[in-house]
């Protein structure tokens, strides 16, 4: 199995300034407003410090009285401030989850489906659920977070310079070690982080299963053997466990001892200036407050910091699916009728173990072909070819002279259609569901299809096209989503059907009137059936006979019989005679 790719940090960082300059006056504001913010904030211990300064003064008590007020003013104008600038911050990192989630929504839209199949879908599931949610959490949260911290922290040691440089320079003494401390911690936290969850949830699971099968333990008498598994599972948990508190018990203690040393210091120095009156008691204690202040922001940008990385990392593998080269072709080529040509085809699923070894074969406009050939010849794998999903290693496969490969996405499915087993019926309205084969398809169209397919029980729906379908709304049986599912097939209306009767809708046991929707699709278009069933070949305008990887036989079913060859021996054989 390939892996989808995972975009590099250089992307990374790409994607994130293309996301800030993208919305530049949004950003702007949100920094103005947390400038002035914090601003605001800096006013209360700078006005502590003129009280002080002014009593030391013998002042009397209304220029206190001022100080407080303004002191007052400066704390309401910081909360006003923080509201308005988180709001924006906020709305910010939404609307860039937002813009991320579409543009990988048209991604995987666009991702040529061999890519998709090779790589399972739940790579590119996880990364739509589980990364957009950890990215969410980093815009939503992380991001605005820290950005406010960091903001917070310059002007705190902006302002501690102000007072006094040999302070400011005071301010770093723990930089060093808190600088030290958290590398070491977020080098190690995000895998013991995982780790952790990962125990946890196998542990869970571990005992969820020992209970539900506590009967057939008893039975097997497996009991020594679940509790060892569940003792060892509790082991790993553990020590996941004594893992991440082994990190946050070195963390912690230095941070809290990183905030309290600089004060210290500070206090120090400074009691050495106020002697040789260099400085102020008001300005020392400003200081000092100031200093205490730095605690808070300096955390914060430690506990986000990692869910900001598990976001860049998310944001990763979502940039990664850019990486993958969609099926847009390079030159537009207008495809000369719908004659369908397969020359000298060769294609491998592994380097070196070729399944199809030079197939060539010609499909008119409006004819039926039916492939046959025993199980693991080859014969669904043309069918891929043919509908465009994988693209030959050698020769190639043309529609109206142009290769399928070449065809854009929409252009590709308007000519042919690969009929599968997939009826899914989308949650959303009678008319949505229709509406995805042909958009631009009006209420008398889909009635047309709908009537086409013996969709009668449609035209009754109390709501009509506007019936809701799916969770909530009207649920349809699967004779019913299948009649939706071929009404699509009309409106998209290709020229060609590619049926696997494998795994498509079939079903030798389907209601006779299924079958009869499926001849109304079929009426008036090229249909190339792999059949698993021989009187599909029977019906058929011409039978192709696969085995092991090549076309052995080709013509008409009479003709083949007449031949005496492989398909007449299978025709007889299946005939009973
Ligand atoms: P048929 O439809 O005639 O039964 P297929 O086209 O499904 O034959 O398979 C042709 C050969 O290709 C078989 O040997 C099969 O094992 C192999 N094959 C089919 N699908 C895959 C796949 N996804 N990866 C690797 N090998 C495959």
């Amino acid at each position: 199995m390939t892996h989808l790719p995972i975009a590099g940090r250089r992307e990374v960082r790409l994607a994130t300034v293309g996301l800030i300059r993208g919305d530049r006056r949004a950003m702007a504001a949100v920094l103005a407003l947390y400038c002035s913010a914090t601003l605001a904030g800096l006013a209360g211990p700078w006005l502590v410090g003129r009280i002080i300064d002014q009593v030391q003064h013998g002042a009397d008590v209304s220029t206190v009285d001022v100080l407080a007020g303004a002191a007052v003013v400066a704390v309401i104008a910081q909360i006003l401030l923080t509201r308005a600038a988180r709001y924006a911050g906020y709305r910010f990192g939404e609307r860039a989850l937002a813009l991320l989630r579409e543009r990988f929504m048209d991604r995987a839209l666009d991702l040529p489906i061999a890519t998709v199949e090779r790589a399972g879908t739940g790579d590119l599931m996880t990364r739509a659920s589980v990364d957009v949610a950890a990215l969410g959490t980093s815009a939503r949260d992380a991001a605005p977070e820290i950005f406010i911290s960091v903001v917070q922290v310059v002007f705190i040691l902006g302002a501690v310079v102000v007072i006094d440089p040999v302070l400011g320079l005071c301010s770093l003494v723990a930089t060093p070690a808190l600088w030290m401390v958290a590398r070491w911690y977020l080098r190690r936290a995000r895998e013991a982080y995982l780790a952790e969850g990962a125990a946890t949830t196998r542990l869970s699971e571990e005992l969820a299963a020992t209970a539900e099968g506590a009967r057939t333990i008893e039975v097997l008498r497996m009991r020594p053997a679940r509790v060892g598994s569940g003792d060892r599972s509790i082991g790993t948990a553990f020590a996941a466990r004594v893992r991440t508190l082994a990190l946050r018990s070195v963390l912690f203690p230095v941070a809290e001892a990183a905030h309290a040393f600089p004060v210290a210091v500070a206090l120090v120095v400074g009691a050495v200036l106020m002697s040789h009156g260099r400085l102020s008691l008001g300005s020392l204690v400003a200081a000092a407050l100031y200093l205490t202040r730095l605690g808070g922001p300096v955390d914060w940008i430690l506990q986000w910091m990692e869910t900001l990385q598990s976001g860049a990392a998310s944001l990763a593998r979502l940039e990664g699916i850019g990486r993958i080269p969609t099926t847009v072709p390079q030159q537009r080529a207008e495809p000369d009728g719908d004659r369908i040509d397969v020359s000298g085809v060769t294609y491998a699923y592994h380097e070196g173990h070729d399944v199809l070894h030079d197939v060539s074969l010609s499909v008119r406009p409006g004819e039926r072909l039916a492939i046959v050939g025993p199980s693991g010849a080859g014969k669904s794998t043309l069918g891929r070819l043919l509908a465009g999903i994988d693209t030959p290693g050698r020769g190639s496969v043309t529609v109206g002279g142009v290769p399928v490969g070449q065809l854009p996405p929409d252009e590709l499915r308007r000519r042919i259609a690969l009929v599968t087993q997939e009826h899914h019926v989308f949650l959303g309205t009678l008319r949505d569901n229709l509406a995805l084969a042909a958009a631009e398809a009006g209420d008398e169209r889909m009635g047309q299809a709908l009537a086409a397919v013996g969709a009668d029980w449609a035209a009754d729906l109390p709501d009509g096209l506007d019936t809701m379908l799916g969770a909530g709304g009207m649920t349809l049986d699967a004779s019913r989503a299948q009649q939706l599912a071929l009404a699509r097939l009309v409106l998209a209306d290709p020229h060609t059907l590619i049926l696997d009767e494998a795994t498509s809708m079939l079903d030798p046991t389907a209601a006779r009137d299924t079958e009869r929707s499926l001849a109304a699709v079929l009426e008036g278009r090229t249909v190339i059936a792999i059949a698993h069933r021989l009187h599909t070949a029977h019906d058929a305008d011409r039978v192709a006979v696969m085995e092991h990887g090549r076309v052995t036989e080709l013509g008409a079913h009479d003709e083949l019989v007449a031949a005496s060859g492989t398909y007449a021996s299978l025709w007889r054989s299946w005939h009973g005679g």
